[in-house]
């Protein structure tokens, strides 16, 4: 059975398990050339945990702050101790069927613009071809004072050259996280030695979006650009609790774009979505691909 509602401009809502992947397929065919936005969610079936359980609220620990990490070196300290520890999760991920049904998606012409929160380059991994990372790579470290920018994997190489004591670290798996955090104990924390900048000895940050910052203005920019063009927006696996994504939905909404979602559990956009289908990503795609393909 599929249950409707109506949101506030009128809107079916269709929010059944239900067939919901054929609905999506006619909406996709009534409106190609999607703008695409991911969230953790489409990431979950490759072993990268999300932040927040379905009613959108903080699984573990809130994540670095932006200020805090500049500021602070106990706080630089706890986040490589802890990205030591989660970053070889990420780094061997694979992407599952839900990055493979957009990869056939784009490559059909019915995905026009992915733009994705995560920072793990799956979506890449997968072989899509045009992918905007809004919040950043994990696979990259740049330094703050001068610019330069060097490999995750180089750093990690330093880390375990320069913190013999993490041979003796075992890190709490199932904490993972998806910026590729694990929790670890205080004494790893106050024991670490943290990179600096091999060129100029300043400070050597992941190359991601933590909170508190801002996405780069271009990459704004050349967003809305696109969203513009599109016929419709696709929100996949995300609550859009962040406003550097949520901002997409508003901004289609407010400009009569239609906009579908595939999220287990409530998201922030819930009113704003003309058709929402509550499955798994993986699953839902692969149906979709399916009905549009076969
Ligand atoms: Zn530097």
């Amino acid at each position: 059975m599929l249950s409707l509602r109506s949101n506030l401009s009128g809107q079916t809502i269709v929010e059944s398990r239900l067939g919901s992947a054929f609905h999506l397929a006619e909406f996709i065919e009534q409106y190609p050339e999607l703008f695409v936005i991911t969230g953790a969610g489409i990431s979950r079936n490759s072993g990268i945990q999300t932040y927040r359980d379905e009613v959108g609220k903080w699984k573990s620990n809130n994540p670095i702050q932006h200020s805090e990490f500049l500021n602070k070196e106990t706080a630089r300290r706890r986040y490589w101790a802890r990205s030591f520890g989660g970053w070889p999760n990420v780094s061997s991920a694979k992407p599952n069927d839900a990055h493979k049904a957009l990869v056939e998606l784009e490559s059909t012409g019915y995905v026009a613009t992915l733009a994705t929160q995560n920072v793990d380059r799956l979506h890449q991994k997968a072989g899509h071809k045009k992918v905007t990372d809004l919040h950043g790579r994990l696979d990259q470290v740049v330094c703050m004072d001068c610019g330069f920018l060097t490999s995750r994997e180089r750093v990690q190489a330093w880390l375990w050259q320069h913190n013999p004591q993490l041979a003796r670290m075992e890190t709490i798996r199932t904490a993972l996280r998806p910026d590729g955090d694990a929790e670890v104990h205080e004494e790893f924390v106050n024991q670490m030695k943290v990179p600096q900048c091999p060129r100029c000895s300043g400070l050597l940050k992941p190359n991601v979006v933590f909170y508190g910052s801002t996405v780069n203005k271009e990459i704004v920019n050349y967003l809305f650009n696109r969203l513009q063009k599109a016929k419709a927006l696709l929100v996949i696996g995300t609550s859009l609790m962040v406003y550097s994504s949520f901002r997409f939905c508003k901004y289609a909404s407010e400009n009569q774009i239609p906009i579908a979602c595939i999220n287990q559990g409530l998201t922030r956009g819930d009113n704003l979505f003309s058709l929402k289908v509550g499955g798994d990503c993986s699953e839902v795609l692969n149906q979709l691909v399916g009905c549009l393909l076969d």
